[in-house]
């Protein structure tokens, strides 16, 4: 199943999406009474999507990265294959939604994209062995790392790097029933494609990252961990629209503006 969150004449919402093909003009939202995470009940109140805001499809607490998950990206940048997975986090004020735009920070004059799967956490878990981690799992969403390069390769801590406002595109719903250890992930800026990869290519497993992640800390239902790029990141410009598509999920677009 697949679902969004959203807003429409002031109120928020989670909704079910009913429909085929993830072209907005075709699809209905079915309104869910509450949060989702633990379960839910639809009210049968039907809005048409095209009709509404799509909003990041969580209400999470926090957001964590992988960093160089993909062997063939880590060469392009010129790194090494990390022996210990390298993690960080974002900041929930970096979230938007599909068709939201990136302001592009005054202090980058280098803003790359990154294509990845994102996986939606469901519900409160630490030290998850191996065998539970589908039990922990909420369903998958597409991302976009927005990431300022030239502050990443000038400080040690990436915070500013990946954690500006607006770094974390998410959407545009989540699909909740999703093998995802063999999709294919595209990036395409106005069109032109990118970046082309498959999650199988991940070096660290999404069972090894929450294992990994979930030694150390506790996490909430609607935290989200990004899995990490393949090869092709570059920069995004002001005026530029930027998409991630992912096979058995849809696309998630964002226009790039100018911080105002
Ligand atoms: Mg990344």
């Amino acid at each position: 199943m697949r679902i969004a969150r959203f807003s429409i004449d002031g109120n928020v919402a989670f909704g079910a999406v009913e429909g085929e093909g993830s072209d907005p003009a075709g699809l209905v939202l079915d309104i869910i009474k509450g949060i989702p995470y633990a379960g839910f009940e639809l009210s049968g109140t039907k809005v048409p999507l095209s009709k509404v805001r799509l909003l990041p499809p969580v209400i999470g607490n926090k957001i964590l990265g992988l960093g160089r998950n993909y062997a063939d990206h880590a060469k392009e940048l010129g790194n090494a294959v990390p022996e210990v997975p390298v993690v960080f986090l974002k900041p929930t004020t970096a979230l938007i939604g599909s068709g939201d735009a990136i302001e592009y920070p005054a202090f980058s004059h280098e803003v790359h994209y990154e294509a990845e799967l994102a996986v939606v956490i469901g519900r409160m878990c630490r030290e998850v062995p191996r065998e539970r981690v589908k039990d922990v799992i909420f369903g998958y969403t597409c991302a976009n790392d927005v990431t300022a390069r030239d502050a990443q390769r000038a400080e040690n801590q990436w915070a500013r790097a990946k954690g500006f406002d607006t770094s974390c595109p998410l959407g545009p719903w989540v699909e909740t029933d999703l093998d995802p250890s063999d999709l294919i992930l595209q990036c395409t800026v106005n069109g032109e494609q990118r970046q082309l990869g498959r999650t199988s290519d991940m070096i660290r497993s999404v069972e090894d990252m929450i294992v990994h992640i979930t030694e150390a800390m506790t996490l909430l239902p609607g935290d989200v961990i990004l899995t990490g790029t393949p090869a092709g990141v570059g920069p995004l410009s002001v005026g530029d629209e930027v998409a991630v598509t992912i096979e058995g999920i849809g696309t998630l677009t964002n226009k790039v503006i100018k911080r105002g």
